[in-house]
């Protein structure tokens, strides 16, 4: 026997979603944004089953896009930090890479290196992390004409496409920082893609979406016709009633108002699962909805069994994915989705449906 948890990948949830993107970016490429480790899901198993129908990958590990190469997969792949030191620089041409280049300092690494090759221009439009504003776009431009680089695409990413606020403001700055260069331009990530359609320019960036969670706080992944490409399971490896007064895990922070049947789940923080996830943080026993119980430990949490007396050792736990989205625990918990998926733990095989 092993231990039963599991995450389980439905890799048709993923071109499923894919498909979505594909219906709201009109004439846009597909960057399927594939970084950290595809969002926890595999890479080179994400990718590879995207490979028919999307124009591109997206990530941020050197790694990563060298293994998507070895792997055989021969689509465009954009680094979204481009290179950290000129060293990588051969490595960028070997394996066909486009560097996202985001300040003055990359593009003098390129001029020293005096290679020719396609690239993303960053600019900076409110996010103020990386890129470039508008005299450093001069400069970056009048260096590359110099080098005979001319495959440029202008980028910039928003901070607010998923909240009231909006992309407005951030699209007028990149509108003006833009204007007078035809280059083609990438600004959708997947709330953009999802609520402003008309702003897809040449090449859009979903990545949440692909997974199946919804990147709003006020749309399920559902309402957009999403579906959770991995289902984290376990199982109940111990079921015991607690009399009233008697307290549950560490530090008691649940202490039991009357008799409580509770389950033992073999999951906790070491496999990727919230710490912070509170008591009443919703989860699936038996695929019937019921809540957590005190604190989340490094291997196992507890659920309330009080309306399910029919579970038992053995009885399947889903902690999320089909049947309850992961945008749900992650809210119980004072996250977003991005974050569980991503910490899945090395320790949690990971299986295809
Ligand atoms: C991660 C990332 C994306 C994808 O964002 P989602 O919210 O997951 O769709 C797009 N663009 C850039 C630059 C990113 O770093």
């Amino acid at each position: 026997m092993t231990r039963p948890i599991k995450a389980t990948l439905d890799l048709s949830a993923l071109r499923h979603n894919h498909g979505v993107a594909r219906s709201h970016s009109r004439a846009a490429h597909i960057w399927s944004v594939v970084k950290a480790n595809a969002y926890g899901h595999g890479l080179v198993r994400c990718a590879s089953a995207l490979a028919e129908l999307t124009d591109g990958y997206a990530l941020i590990e050197l790694e990563g896009a060298i293994a998507l190469r070895e792997a055989g997969l021969d689509l465009p792949i954009l680094m979204l930090e481009g290179f950290y030191s000129a060293d990588e620089l051969p490595l960028f041409h070997q394996y066909q890479l486009t560097p996202v280049v985001h300040s003055l300092e990359q593009v003098k690494m390129l001029d020293a290196a005096k290679l020719s090759l396609p690239l993303y221009l960053k600019l900076n439009t409110g996010m103020n992390r990386l890129g470039l504003n508008a005299a450093e776009l001069r400069s970056a431009l009048a260096m590359l004409t110099r080098l005979a680089i001319t495959d440029i695409t202008l980028m910039t990413h928003f901070s607010d496409a998923d909240t009231t606020l909006g992309i407005h403001d951030q699209l007028e700055q990149f509108n003006s920082l833009r204007l007078g260069h035809g280059y083609p331009v990438s600004h959708a990530n997947s709330a953009t893609l999802l609520r402003y359609p008309e702003c897809d320019g040449d090449w859009v960036r979903p990545g949440i979406m692909l997974y199946g969670c919804s990147p709003f706080a006020d749309l399920t992944a559902a309402q957009l016709g999403l579906k959770p490409a991995m289902t984290l399971a376990s199982e109940l490896i111990a079921v015991r009633t607690l009399a009233a007064g008697e307290r549950l895990g560490y530090s008691g922070t649940y202490v039991a108002p009357a008799a409580v049947r509770v389950g033992i789940v073999a999951c906790g923080y070491a496999d990727g699962y919230p710490r912070h996830a509170p008591t009443g943080t919703p989860i699936l026993v038996g695929g019937r909805r019921t809540c957590t119980l005190g604190l989340v430990a490094m291997d196992m949490l507890a659920v309330d069994l009080s309306s399910m007396p029919e579970a038992h050792v053995g009885t399947p736990v889903t902690l999320w994915g089909e049947g309850l989205s992961a945008d749900e625990v992650a809210a119980s918990s004072g996250t977003v989705s991005y974050e569980l998926l991503c910490a899945v733990a090395a320790r949690v095989p990971i299986v295809e449906v």
